[in-house]
């Protein structure tokens, strides 16, 4: 295994994609500084974990993140925090979310969460540190629910996470410097405001303004599996100038390569 990588466990967006398991609805496993994050655990997440090669020892995780707390982003929440806290007898890890994640209803369940050694809140402009690993809340999100932007660094290398929102004029912007930039493209097109999702134009508008080494789409709706998110992908390319690869499940960003 790499010394630093992004794993994505699943890819999978929104109910019915997520309901019929067209891709798994798996987190996003990080390894950054000698720090494992798991973030966004969707429904399946520890079982994907188990079922990778290799395996991702969910006992092993010294982070949980959440962006938001729809089930689609946080429905193994609650068991990812069960296994980083052995259950709840270790003390142990960091549990990070919007303050929304822990006070609504919310799929991460409220006796889990005094079992972390620490419980955070991001909040826009809110810094956290793990060891070496600082993970920053760069931008607030319009989603409808309290959601949280964030950026990982280990001082070296730094990758960004532009969540479920729907377009904000200059919200790239927060992301310049990143190498990677994963951006959730629920949407083959727009459904107005009401429908609060990034699509391919509005998802290439965070890219060119982020300005990053590469860029991965993921988080996939139903249309967008139907449009072929790598050929969506390579048009981004074409277009933006900088490289955009659509994530599948299992595929991991080695972030010492390219
Ligand atoms: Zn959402």
């Amino acid at each position: 295994m790499p010394d630093r990588f992004v794993k994505f466990l699943g890819t999978a967006g929104a109910r019915f994609v997520v309901a019929r398991q067209l891709r798994s609805s798996a987190g996003i496993w990080i390894r950054m500084a000698g720090q494992t994050v798991i973030y966004d655990p969707g429904p399946g997440t520890i079982v994907r974990c188990w079922a990778a090669k290799p395996q991702c020892d969910a006992t092993k995780v010294n982070a949980i993140v959440l962006s938001h707390h729809h089930l689609d982003h946080a429905g193994d929440a609650t068991v990812m925090v069960e296994a980083m806290t052995d259950g709840g007898t270790k003390r142990v890890g960091l549990l990070l979310a919007p303050r929304a994640a822990y006070e609504d209803d919310s799929p991460l369940c409220h006796y889990v969460q005094r079992f972390p050694a620490r419980v955070e809140r991001l909040r826009e402009g809110s810094a956290h540190e793990l060891g070496d690993l600082r993970i920053t809340c760069v931008a607030a999100m319009q989603h409808g629910v309290e959601t949280c932007g964030t950026v990982y660094s280990d001082g070296e290398k730094r990758v960004g996470f532009a969540p479920d929102t729907y377009y904000i004029e200059g919200i790239g912007e927060r992301y310049v410097g990143c190498d990677i930039l994963v951006v959730n493209c629920v949407l083959f097109s727009d459904h107005g405001p009401g429908v609060p999702h990034l699509h391919p134009a509005s998802a290439g508008r965070i890219i060119a303004e982020a300005r990053p080494k590469r860029a991965i789409l993921t988080h996939f709706g139903m249309n967008m599996l139907r449009n072929e998110p790598w050929k969506i992908a390579e048009e981004l390319t074409q277009e933006i100038g900088i490289e955009v690869k659509a994530a599948g499940d299992g595929m991991m960003v080695d972030l010492d390569e390219g």
